[in-house]
């Protein structure tokens, strides 16, 4: 089978023929019809984060495919079934976090294209219990991005404590940026969407964005301010001065939620502002199986739209170099039904 892989960090992946898998006990095999393209990928790829992959690997957690062989023990998922495999491949199940529904923060974790090899290949093993099926009349190419940009955008929503009348600011209209206004505006909220390109400024437009505010020459916290100040931020932007930005835009008691992770990110917070203002910074990663099923869920009732283009596996390293030119009109997904 075909697999794109992280061979050293900074270097362009290399398609590989690797032997088929077998599915340990607990395990699946899928075999992968599409596959999206996640930011972190690419942090991934060039080792930008304090806690690194071991190369080579196979990077990818938005996997998403049919289930080909079950591992022994497995009995709730079927062959044929279409499943997703998220950045969460695995959790202990057993600790306070797990336990207490943020099973995301479990320290026993396995991440999917980054622990273990994840979904830039025509087949790959995942962990039963954390493959999250997919709801009949969602498309695969469709729950790619969901399984990652979506998640993550729905959680930090739900992080943000986000109610209807509230203006919430979305710093970076990217893959996730692209789903989380969709999010906002299904929470009820006023959406100012926060990019840097006319074509990202349109997209949010598009999807339901009230107030578009251009960083490139608008001054983001003044234009915020001028609407009230935002209740809560999403900061999806890789680039830690748009962190800042939008934190001088929030309200009084607003929250920024961190969401995008810059190669060796640090923001200055100004204590008098936040202590005054009452205001929260907070962290948020991925989200549960539970988010994940309610992202699914709300996509197979028609109420958000997924915008991708697909392309081959063997393209990968154009297609890295595309979102790092903010090119991607939102979301690449590599399509591995084609040529196969
Ligand atoms: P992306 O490249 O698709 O989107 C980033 C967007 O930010 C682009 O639209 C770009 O034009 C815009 N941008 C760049 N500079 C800006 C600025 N100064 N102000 C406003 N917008 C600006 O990336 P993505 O796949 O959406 O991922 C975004 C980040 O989120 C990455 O760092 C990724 O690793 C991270 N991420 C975090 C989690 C998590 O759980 N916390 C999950 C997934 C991704
Ligand atoms: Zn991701
Ligand atoms: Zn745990």
């Amino acid at each position: 089978m075909k697999a794109a892989v992280v061979r050293a960090f900074g270097e362009p992946l290399v398609i590989e023929d690797r032997p088929d898998l077998e599915p340990g006990p607990g395990q699946v095999r899928i075999r992968v019809e599409a596959s999206g393209l996640c930011h972190t990928d690419i942090h991934a790829a060039q080792g930008d984060w304090p806690v690194k992959p071991t190369p080579p690997f196979v990077p990818g957690h938005e996997g998403v495919g049919l289930v080909e062989k079950l591992g022994d023990g497995v009995t709730h998922l079927s062959v044929g079934q279409r499943v997703a495999v998220p950045w969460l491949g695995k959790a202990c199940g057993r600790c306070e976090h797990c336990l207490s529904g943020w099973e995301t923060l479990c320290e026993q974790q396995v991440n999917t294209g980054y622990g273990c090899d994840g979904g830039y290949a025509e087949r790959m093993l995942a962990w039963a219990d954390f493959a999250q099926p997919v709801p009949d009349g969602v498309s695969a190419v469709d729950a790619a991005p969901l399984t990652c940009a979506g998640v993550t955008t729905y959680k930090a929503l739900k992080v943000a404590e986000v109610k209807p009348a509230q203006l919430v600011a979305v710093s970076g209209i990217g893959g996730l940026g692209h789903l989380a206004v969709q999010y906002a505006k299904i929470a009820g909220a006023t959406v100012a969407a926060v990019d840097v390109t006319d074509e990202k400024l349109e997209l949010a437009a598009e999807l339901g964005a009230d107030i578009l505010i251009d960083a490139r020459k608008d001054d983001v916290g003044a234009v915020l301010k001028q609407h009230g100040g935002a209740h809560a931020a999403i900061a999806l932007a890789v680039d830690d001065a748009a962190f800042e930005a939008v934190n001088a835009g929030l309200r009084r008691g607003g929250k920024l939620v961190m969401v995008a992770l810059p190669a060796h990110g640090t923001v200055r917070v100004p204590i008098f502002d936040t202590v005054l203002n009452g205001t929260s910074v907070i962290g948020s990663i991925v989200g549960t199986q539970q988010d994940l099923a309610e992202v699914f869920q709300l996509h197979a009732a028609g109420r958000t739209r997924v915008i991708s283009e697909t392309r081959p596996l063997t393209s990968v390293n154009e297609c890295i170099a595309e979102v790092l030119r903010g090119e991607v009109r939102a979301r690449i997904v590599l399509d591995l039904v084609v040529g196969r």
